[in-house]
């Protein structure tokens, strides 16, 4: 095994773990900062995905008690306040630094402001884009500044674990797969950054990149670490349908389609949101996704088994003008979206919940800092669209000044804890000699097992009878092992320690959503529909013990604004 020392040591290369590499070196440009990354830097996770956009309050007729109350009452008042506040007033401070100081060339209006589109769930338009490939701009201009301030890269760097001192104090570093080579490593740090971007890929249809399976979660829950909202899992409306053949199934069509006003039709070609929800196409994901099943399962579909996306009406010209990524990826596929119909499916697009944390990005554990979709929190039932690539960028620049700050308060390397570091390894080896293709119908398991039965609708029967399929697979998955052959960029060991990760989080997944006994948000519960009342907001907070997930629910304080009322002066 190799090893290494750092003073800061970020897991992950994405919105959040990129802000926190450069906030870090300004806060303290002689720390020794490495940003370990299971992709490339620049080009993995889902930063570079984001289509839509980055909510901020910008215009004057917008404020950030508005995006604020907006973020609440999307999230089902089950979001942390104080977690909100920061990210909607650190947005104002992000998008000005990725503009004026990042180089980001965002849309602008003829009078030279900064454009601001429509996003579901939002009281005033308040997204800001690059055209509909926002992302590609952010992470191209962060990731210049980082190869430019000499800030160390440990690319395809896989973290497996996090390992404690041997005194108990706290972090002392991670344990890495460098899968160039097979090769372990031991990354000491005085400070961990966990920003490996969650990802819910467990599921049969599913938008975020094939690098991510919930590594960080589930090295979180080994550690003993507590996270919240697991169950609130975000379905996107409109990810493309476009066969088994392809990866493109499940991708998604970004929300600004629906907030333009693209309509939904069923199989028949009937417009069927006006009669779920009064904003129709525009109200908020968890809305739309519940209303798209009960059509699905009504059997009201395409010939895939999906429901269409129609633009047509808004003029095919508008629609290739404005929305041209998207128009291109459909055209890719076959479809014709600025003319023609496209047949979508709800498609699983993010992690609202993740490691508890405080707003300045610690965790309980002392030296381990959490940013970004592997944080929980700060969305509570329902991310609004435009709020994600905000949280990792607002988090990960806080991160990385706190841990800038903790290192040179307190800060030391520790003696790692040499028995845990040794079961580390032991638990990612997998059994050599398996034939090969012997992953294949366990993932495919995995999949139904969480779109049938941890998806969109749930039940206490489906949930226990998932619970007890995990837990098979599981231990099938511990057994199956990989083939002979040598250990340099093995792919199917890679995706046998995906696949151990992605079951360990999703039996927490279904372990919150058993213990949730109401419908909130993301979740809904067949057999407990009712809505929780606001007033009641309470969230799940899980963690392993001893062999066993326990899962407690704890109420929301109200630390800002109160269900009824409202930061704007009216009733919510
Ligand atoms: C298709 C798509 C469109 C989206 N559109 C929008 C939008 O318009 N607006 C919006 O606000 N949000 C959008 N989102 C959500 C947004 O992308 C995420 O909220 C945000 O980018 C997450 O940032 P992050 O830094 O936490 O994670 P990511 O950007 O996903 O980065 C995670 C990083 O961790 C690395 N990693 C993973 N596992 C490990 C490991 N074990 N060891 C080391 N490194 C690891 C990955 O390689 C990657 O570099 C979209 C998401 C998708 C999938």
């Amino acid at each position: 095994m190799r090893s290494l020392d750092t003073d800061i040591l970020i897991l992950g290369a994405g919105g959040a773990g990129l802000f926190a590499a450069l906030h870090a070196h300004r806060a303290d440009p002689s720390l020794a900062i490495t940003v370990a990354v299971k992709g490339l830097l620049g080009k993995s996770g889902c930063t570079r995905m984001v289509q839509g956009g980055y909510n901020v309050a910008l215009d004057p007729r917008d404020s950030i008690e508005r995006h604020f109350m907006d973020t609440i009452v999307g999230g089902q008042w089950l979001c942390d306040q104080e977690l909100a506040w920061t990210l909607v007033t650190g947005a104002v401070e992000r998008v000005r630094e990725l503009e004026n100081e990042l180089g980001c060339f965002f849309d602008r209006n003829p009078d030279g402001t900064i454009h601001q589109k429509a996003f579901a769930g939002q009281s005033f338009d308040r997204t800001v884009h690059k055209g509909d490939l926002t992302g590609i701009e952010i992470m191209n201009r962060l990731a210049e500044q980082v190869w430019a301030r000499g800030i160390a890269r440990l690319e395809e760097h896989r973290a497996v674990e996090l390992v404690g001192a041997r005194d108990g104090s706290g972090v002392a570093g991670a344990l890495l797969i460098d899968m160039r080579s097979g090769e372990y490593v031991f990354a000491r740090a005085k400070a961990v950054l966990l920003a490996t971007g969650g990802g819910p890929t467990m599921y049969r249809y599913h938008t975020p990149s094939g690098d991510k399976s919930c590594d960080g979660l589930a090295m979180a829950l080994r550690a003993g670490l507590a996270l919240r909202d697991l169950e609130m899992v975000q379905f996107h409306p409109t990810g493309l349908l476009a066969g088994t053949h392809t990866r493109m199934t499940g991708t998604v069509l970004e929300e600004g389609l629906r907030g333009a006003g693209g309509h939904l039709l069923n199989g028949a070609g009937e417009r069927f949101m006006p009669a779920y929800d009064r904003l129709a196409e525009r109200a908020t994901r968890d809305v739309v996704s519940r209303a798209m099943y009960r059509e699905i399962r009504a059997g009201r579909t395409g010939p895939n088994g999906g429901l269409f996306l129609s633009m047509a009406h808004l003029g095919p010209e508008r629609v290739r003008r404005e929305f041209r990524g998207m128009v291109e990826r459909c055209a890719d596929c076959g479809f014709d979206l600025a003319a023609g119909r496209v047949e979508v499916v709800p498609t699983a697009h993010y992690l609202m919940g993740g490691v508890e944390f405080s707003p300045d990005c610690t965790t309980e554990l002392p030296g381990l800092y959490v940013a970004g979709e592997d944080s929980g929190g700060v969305h509570g039932a329902n991310r609004l669209g435009g709020n994600g690539v905000v949280n990792s960028t607002v988090f990960g620049a806080i991160a990385g000044e706190s841990m800038a700050a903790w290192v040179r308060r307190e800060g030391a390397w520790c003696e790692p804890d040499r028995d845990a570091l040794e079961a580390a390894i032991a638990r990612c080896e997998p059994r050599r000699g398996a034939p090969a293709g012997a992953l294949e119908p366990l993932r495919e398991r995995l999949y139904e097992t969480m779109w049938q039965k941890v998806g969109i609708v749930r039940d206490a029967k489906g949930l226990e009878e998932a619970l007890e399929e995990l837990a098979a697979l599981d231990a099938e998955l511990a057994a199956a092992g990989v083939p002979e052959g040598g250990r340099a960029f093995d792919l199917a060991w890679q995706e046998w320690l995906n696949l151990r990760n992605l079951v360990e989080v999703s039996q927490a997944i279904a372990q919150a959503a058993l213990a949730r006994r109401n419908s909130c948000g993301a979740h809904f519960r067949e057999d407990f529909p009712q809505p929780s009342p606001p007033e009641a907001a309470a969230y799940t907070s899980l963690r392993r013990v001893g062999g066993a997930l326990r899962v407690e629910t704890k109420p929301v304080a109200f630390t800002r604004v109160r269900p009824g009322e409202s930061l704007l002066g009216d009733r919510r």
